[in-house]
């Protein structure tokens, strides 16, 4: 991608970012339908039958996408487009779009995830027609919406990454709907991190100064890492196992 728009003039680059946009407006009547319909549906985590068919329908009635239904699990899709640009034989860049559809027990689509599936095939519809508008793209790129179930519970994701779905994929977008706008979150992921601190024995009554405790060091990290302001630091959730 950094190929696509390295020496690309700002000017070329807010005709494609308007392209998208038209593009886009061009389908609003039905990308608006097919988000209405995904919310109607309201379906569980790996139950998204309805909404699965509709986003296949979607694709399939779009110009120019490969659909595959069912697509390494029962409720997921995958729909490609390209590749277009470069010359035959060159690397292809694959560029990810996901959609997301599932609802909760009760409340239904709480987090708006049919929104996600609508921003999702609305990404997808912007930058094929973005591509198809460069005639001479330096860069051969290929577009992949991937119909990602069971986001709320069960985590869909993680089945599709270990049946393969998201090998040969460059880079993966999606859009979750929040009521701040955020363009950039400030921590999207969770890492664990192992700290261990080693003391120093001495005798508690003889020469105490002269012995580390690390249990201290652990609770003092604890302390001041829960007490830092909300939102300036990740919050630790310490499990503090004590070696001997
Ligand atoms: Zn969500």
């Amino acid at each position: 991608m950094a190929a696509l728009v390295s020496g690309v003039s700002q000017e070329r680059l807010q005709q494609w970012k308007e392209k998208a946009s038209d593009c886009i407006d061009e389908a609003k009547d039905n990308l608006y339908a097919l988000s209405k319909d995904i919310w109607r549906c309201a379906e569980l985590a790996y139950e998204e039958k309805q909404s699965h068919d509709r986003l296949v329908r979607f694709f399939t009635d779009e110009q120019g996408w490969a659909v595959e239904s069912h697509y390494k699990l029962e409720t997921a899709f995958r729909a490609t487009w390209g590749p277009v640009g470069g010359k035959e034989g060159d690397v292809v860049v694959n560029v990810g779009l996901l959609c997301e559809y599932d609802a909760l027990p009760s409340i239904g689509h709480a987090c708006g995830h049919n929104l996600i599936a609508e921003v999702g095939a609305a990404s997808a519809l912007g930058l094929k027609g973005v591509l198809e508008s460069i005639s001479d793209c330096p860069v051969r790129i290929k577009v992949t919406v991937l119909g990602t179930p069971a986001e709320e519970d069960g985590g869909g994701k993680i089945d599709m990454i270990l049946a393969g779905a998201f090998e040969g994929m460059d880079v993966v977008f999606m859009a979750h709907p929040s009521q701040e706008d955020t363009p950039y979150l400030p921590h999207v992921a969770v890492q664990d991190l192992t700290v261990k601190y080693h003391g120093k024995a001495s005798h508690a009554a003889g020469y105490p100064w002269e012995g580390i405790n690390a249990l201290d060091a652990a609770v003092l990290a604890y302390n001041n890492l829960s007490s830092a302001p909300a939102g300036q630091i990740p919050r630790p959730t310490p499990e503090i196992i004590p070696l001997r």
